[in-house]
């Protein structure tokens, strides 16, 4: 695991934007993080990196799941209010994950055993006010160099 702090939303959204810039079709970014951490402001960057061209990125937290179109489609989900993993059959969980965009997840532990094998997974927490610790976990070859790739971009811009 390798993580960055971030001290303000923008640089959260910045972060979120280069890894955006970097997804295609298939992929999946889980987020862990406690309510108020950050995921949201990720996932917004994320939908900018994905050239998604609505304001405003909120979290989906009746439906499930919202959905945008980018670069590639960009399906955005917050599973805070899933009672129970089985209940994921019905917003047709699978058919996202293995579908012709990008998802994300917030609240990704809630997702238990249908959480797909491979992710690319970040784990957001408070520090202060202003600040963020950000963790980067990922599994498989492609998230493997995903992350260093994004690693190298942000000694570039020096955050890290
Ligand atoms: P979550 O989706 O995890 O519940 P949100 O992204 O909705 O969290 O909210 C994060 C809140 O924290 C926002 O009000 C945001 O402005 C604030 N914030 C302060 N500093 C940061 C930071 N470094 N990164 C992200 N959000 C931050
Ligand atoms: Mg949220």
């Amino acid at each position: 695991m390798f993580s960055v702090i971030t001290t303000g939303p923008e640089q959260t959204w910045h972060i979120g934007q280069m890894l955006g810039a970097r997804l295609a079709a298939g992929d999946t970014v889980c987020l862990y993080g406690d309510l108020g951490a950050g995921k949201t402001s990720l996932s917004y960057g994320i939908a900018l990196g994905l050239d998604v061209k609505e304001q405003y990125i909120t979290s989906p937290t009746f439906t499930l799941v919202n959905e945008y179109q980018g670069r590639v489609p960009f399906y955005h989900m917050d599973l805070y209010r899933l009672n129970d993993p089985g209940e994921l059959e019905s917003i047709g969980f699978d058919e996202y994950i293995d579908s012709d965009g990008v998802t994300v997840i917030e609240w990704a532990e809630r997702a238990g055993d249908e959480l797909p094998a491979e992710c690319f997974s970040i784990y957001i927490s408070t520090v202060d006010e202003n600040s963020r610790e950000i963790g980067f976990l990922v599994e498989g070859e492609r998230y493997e160099q995903l992350l260093m790739d994004l690693q190298a971009e942000l000694k570039k811009d020096k955050i890290l």
